[in-house]
């Protein structure tokens, strides 16, 4: 019997609320990685690394807002940061404080970004900067790696990764659109430099994730942000950074910090807002002054720079400064991606394991304990397979993102006995599976 048959009875009021949502929102929920097979489950509260159901059940939450809780659940720092500006009112429409003490947090941990432009989710600060990108090349072609995902918006919406119904393209996207987005495989120095050579004159950008977490979690092989940076710069086409996952994540600096590669243009999102809608667009100030109203790249937004999510954002990384979050969070997931491997090994299990800092994912599949390198090979995973883990996994009180093509994230707020706890439910689901 499939594992969430066995859960059904412990998740009624789930299963009734998802039942009258299905006539309310198309496909019961209101994005479409939430709609679980065959129902998902319905949260009431969370706090710290626990999230708590409507039926009174309790999970262990490795999907954490799918990136944004890097300190875990309702932090306090943050709740009262909110609270206080709560206090003060919540939407100005003109320019306050907040905005210069995020900004220059950013400038200060982002060598490559000088200004900024806040906007209101990932998705808006990838469009923003492709818009930006086109608008200071005068160029129109964007080149995007197969799998990559910068969010809901048109340019970025082929072959997405996580996006399944974005494969090869979502319904409703015009055709010449898509005309001016190229692609390329991760970790393929080849495909990109004669992408690129034969197509710079035309190229305003290319934008890729250093690390992808959009697939499950690939990484970048030694060499290969080095070669992206080399063959962009040499060719003169802007390189963009969506960093809306690994930013404040792999380090205060990000992706770039950590490998010491540095873009043109950089996007972040979910930790830089600490669980409030925020997006960034930041980039050198030759570039970021073609922006509305200094140039004539327009931007806008009723709720850009709104003040309850900077101050969620700028509270979430005055944590961060003063906690050794990071490196407690490295160890941390160290220790976990060394776990599940010597599960591996010591059963000559089927999948493969990728983790860096705090993230890590496993992929159903033959690949010799390696992880898939791109996308291609990440689309021979078994995700029917992934599933049934997921169903097994929160039977155990562990909260898995429920796809194959999605990052498993850690936070500042897991305890050595959440860890424990799912190692053991890992290693005996993962013997069952396999
Ligand atoms: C989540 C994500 C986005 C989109 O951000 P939203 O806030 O969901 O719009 C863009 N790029 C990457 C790499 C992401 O992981």
């Amino acid at each position: 019997m499939p594992a969430w048959k066995q859960l059904k009875a412990r998740l009624k009021n789930s299963e009734k609320l998802y039942e009258e949502a299905l006539t309310l929102l198309p496909g019961g929920v209101s994005s479409p990685v939430r709609a679980v097979k065959p129902f998902p489950f319905y949260v009431v509260r969370a706090k710290g690394s626990k999230i708590f159901d409507v039926d009174g059940n309790e999970y262990i939450d490795y999907c954490l807002g799918y990136g944004p809780l890097l300190l875990g659940h309702a932090h306090p720092a943050i709740k009262k940061a909110v609270e206080t500006q709560l206090e003060k009112g919540w939407l100005f429409g003109t320019p306050h404080e907040l905005e210069l003490k995020l900004a220059k947090k950013i400038v200060r941990y982002y060598k490559s970004v000088e200004m900024v432009r806040f906007v209101n989710s990932g998705t808006e600060a990838t469009m923003s900067a492709i818009r930006l990108a086109r608008g200071f090349t005068r160029r129109e072609k964007i080149l995007k790696i197969e799998g990559g995902f910068h969010g809901a918006h048109d340019a970025v919406l082929v072959k997405a990764g996580s996006a399944a119904t974005a494969i090869p393209a979502s319904k409703g996207i015009p055709m010449n659109l898509i005309e001016n987005t190229l692609q390329v495989p991760f970790n393929d120095v080849e495909a990109l430099s004669e992408v690129v050579e034969k197509k710079k004159e035309e190229l305003a950008a290319f934008i890729l994730e250093p690390v992808l977490g959009n697939v499950g979690l690939i990484l970048p092989e030694k060499g290969y942000l080095e070669e992206v940076r080399k063959v962009t710069a040499e060719n003169d086409v802007l390189l963009i950074f969506d960093e809306i996952i690994t930013g404040f994540r792999l380090g205060m600096g990000g992706a770039q910090e950590r490998f010491g590669i540095y873009p043109d243009i950089t996007t972040l999102g979910k930790v830089v807002g600490g669980g409030f809608p925020l997006g960034v667009v930041g980039a050198r100030r030759e570039i970021m002054e073609f922006i509305a109203p200094a140039g004539e790249v327009y931007q806008a937004g009723t709720f850009n720079g709104n003040p309850v999510s900077l101050c969620g954002g700028l509270a979430t990384v005055e944590v961060l400064e003063r906690a050794r979050i990071h490196e407690k969070l490295e160890k941390m997931g160290s220790e976990l991606v060394r776990a599940l491997k010597d599960i591996i090994s010591d059963k000559k299990l089927e999948y493969g394991v990728s983790g860096i800092s705090s993230m890590f994912q496993i992929f159903f599949g033959q690949f010799d304990g390696h992880p898939p390198r791109n996308y291609e090979e990440a689309l021979r995973c078994d995700r029917e397979k992934y599933l049934e883990l997921f169903w097994r996994m929160l039977q155990r009180g562990v909260f898995l993102p429920p796809s194959q093509f999605e990052t498993c994230f850690l936070s500042a707020a897991h305890s050595d006995d959440d860890i424990k706890t799912t190692v053991e439910a890992y290693e005996e689901i993962l013997k069952r599976l396999c």
